[in-house]
């Protein structure tokens, strides 16, 4: 079943990846003494094997020692010592020159020019930050042989010589490997709360937030009792966690509706039906991290003391938050008076127009075309209100609707094949998702 084959983490990899390494020590003590030859055979090892690209990091010392190499046996071979490299690792200091980091090393000028005159391969050299290493590998004549590089964790940088001594170069990559994990929880305090227990990482919560934003106003929505669950990727390299990867399906049950979202081929979010998750406005206009309480259903009103709003949405954040357009338009007011303090209007299509009040500063102009998701202007506490808050209103012909539950048309769903391949895969996904949800829950008490 797919769903297994995803979830099941890391299979064999670890032995392939041992019997690799012993493979690999192996070709290193055998190696001939040729330096040409020997920078040969290890590029054929780099390519022989996608799990571990030999020149690119240092071995770790706790991989297997040379005690267990000799289990290889091969008598035809030499026994003439390799001709070892002194390696030099040099560290970058604020305000060093390359050529510092070259004197450091004991390496010439001129030996810095030649690698510098390979040209856009080498550039990277004269961009170094603090903190990043060059290892220098020299011969017995204090000649260097090789240059090595870590860009990125995932890049580096070879330089070496080859047949005739010249200098080459060569930009190595390393093997990521996505492996999937789930997450669930349900929210007691606030969903930031719960995203972290999950395990979770910030920029995976504001993922989910946004996956989920034109469907939940996370600003003011969120009740205890909500849950969630995630099925999301992790990136590896060698065993080394590198990054999140993306979210591949979602569930999230707010208020007792159940929205669920799958990542399709197009690297877009569609609902099991094949309708976009994307809609013509988000939910809120504010990002619900600013928001001062996502737990205060009873909240009165900051001017009236009313539980009710009046015609609009308040929300209550620091002067200062950012304000966004909730759907694409044009600007019909950007102005002040006294009432409403500084506002901005927006006519978007379908007769809507969305109305931002009490603003400490307006960043649009009357007739300018702004996006969704758009800063238009900052939160503030000018015109009749006591505190800093967000007034916020959705306008269709002329009448007042709550922005949080209006129907409004979606966007663009998928199609034809598309549409039903689509579907056939969410459903198992989500069908997946649900049986995961049910354990991870029942395991958290
Ligand atoms: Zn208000």
């Amino acid at each position: 079943m797919l769903m297994q084959t995803l979830v099941s983490r890391i299979p064999i990899s670890h032995r392939l990846l041992i019997l690799g390494l012993m493979l690999l020590s192996a070709l290193v003590i055998l190696m001939p003494t040729e330096p040409a030859d020997s920078r040969q055979s290890s590029k054929e090892l780099s390519e022989l094997s996608e799990l571990y690209v030999p020149e690119l990091f240092p071995l770790d010392t706790s991989l297997p020692a040379e005690t267990e190499v000799s289990l290889f046996s091969e008598p035809e071979v030499e026994e003439l010592p390799e001709p070892e490299l002194t390696w030099h690792s040099i560290t970058v200091q604020s305000g060093d020159a390359l050529s510092n980091l070259f004197r450091r090393a004991n390496v010439s000028q001129q030996t810095m020019l030649a690698i510098l005159a390979l040209g856009d391969s080498t550039r990277t050299l004269t961009r170094l930050f603090p903190g990043e290493t060059l290892e220098f590998g020299l011969d017995e004549a204090g000649q260097l042989q090789e240059l090595r590089y870590a860009i990125n964790r995932l890049e580096s940088l070879l330089v070496y010589r080859d047949e005739e001594g010249r200098f080459q170069s060569e930009h190595q990559h390393r093997a990521v490997e996505a492996r999937t994990d789930y997450a669930a929880a349900t929210i007691q305090s606030s969903f930031w709360h719960a995203g972290l227990s999950a395990g979770l990482s910030n920029n995976q919560i504001m993922a989910l937030a946004s996956i989920f934003g034109w469907d939940i106003d996370f600003a003011l929505d969120i009740r205890a009792g909500d849950s969630f669950i995630v099925l999301f990727e992790r990136n590896y390299s060698e065993d080394e966690f590198i990054g999140d990867g993306a979210i591949l399906a979602a569930q999230f049950s707010n208020q007792g509706r159940v929205i669920q979202a799958v990542r399709h081929s197009d690297g877009h979010y569609y609902k099991p039906d094949g309708t976009s998750m994307r809609q013509a406005f988000l939910r809120a206009p504010v990002e619900f991290t600013r928001i001062s309480s996502n737990f205060n259903p009873r909240r009165q009103h900051p001017v009236t003391g009313r539980v009710a709003p009046h015609n609009g949405i308040d929300y209550v954040a620091p002067v200062g938050t950012p304000i966004m357009a909730t759907g694409d338009g044009r600007v019909t007011a950007s102005t002040y008076n006294n009432l409403n303090g500084n506002y901005v209007f927006i006519q978007h299509g379908n007769n809507i127009i969305t109305k931002y009040l009490h603003l400490s500063r307006r960043q649009v102009r009357v007739g300018d075309r702004v996006r969704q998701g758009q800063v238009i202007g900052r939160l503030g506490a000018t015109g009749r209100v006591t505190g800093p808050h967000l007034h916020y209103e959705f306008v269709v012909n002329g009448v007042h609707r709550n922005p949080r539950t209006v129907q409004l048309p979606q966007a663009q769903a998928l199609t034809g094949a598309d549409k039903a391949s689509f579907i056939a895969k969410a459903n198992e996904v989500l069908t997946e998702l649900q049986s995961q949800q049910q354990q991870l829950l029942a395991a958290t008490p």
